[in-house]
């Protein structure tokens, strides 16, 4: 995967806060209603602070973030998976919501990493917008560029609101994808083992 798939750079001038507010006023006119109403007065300045929310990961590097890792494994080469990282992330196609569940496993090389950073780089990829098929990746590229384990598994299971909430409308269908690098890909057994405990 490309350097730039894993940290995309904004282009184009960030728009100021202003911008971004009078972009929501033009949407709840789209709608049919009145951004004048009271209920709708301070709409934009609502869904813009909730926008700072669901995008932080733009402002994060996953591979960063697991920078610090510790040498001292005392031999520890098993598998470490963390199971069940809830995420809420929103399509890259109709900025709707994502919302699932990751499983992410590696296999470490004289390097570990505190457990809490796997969830956090579920997270910064999550609050972007996304395919579940590239975030899938890219997470499973993170780990494998920062550690060098002899293995990672990400497996990711999410409902995707533009399926449920329009289009199709098939709500309760829900989207299984994983990516498998080294001793993941390479061995059954140890894909075996994996899909077994998640
Ligand atoms: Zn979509």
């Amino acid at each position: 995967m490309s350097d730039k798939m894993l940290r995309p750079k904004i282009v184009e001038a960030r728009p100021s806060r202003e911008e971004a507010e009078d972009a929501v006023r033009v949407l709840l006119r789209w709608t049919g209603d009145d951004p004048k109403r009271e209920g709708l007065i301070d709409t934009p300045s609502r869904v813009v602070r909730a926008y700072e929310e669901f995008f932080a990961g733009y402002e994060s590097d996953a591979e960063d973030e697991l920078r610090r890792t510790f040498e001292e494994t005392e031999g520890y080469d098993e598998m470490v998976l963390l199971r069940g990282i809830g995420f809420e992330s929103h399509c890259e196609h109709h900025m709707v919501p994502i919302i699932g569940t990751a499983h992410v496993a590696y296999l470490p090389r004289n390097k570990v990493v505190g457990i809490s950073k796997l969830a956090r780089v579920v997270d910064i990829f999550a609050k972007r917008l996304q395919t579940q098929e590239i975030m899938t990746v890219q997470i499973a590229e993170a780990i494998n560029n920062a550690l060098s384990p002899r293995g990672v598994a990400v497996l990711v299971d999410a409902e995707h609101q533009c399926m449920t909430t329009r289009g199709i409308h098939k709500p309760g269908v829900s989207t299984v994808t994983s990516h498998m690098i080294g001793a993941f890909r390479e061995n059954p057994e140890a894909r075996r083992e994996f899909l077994a405990m998640v």
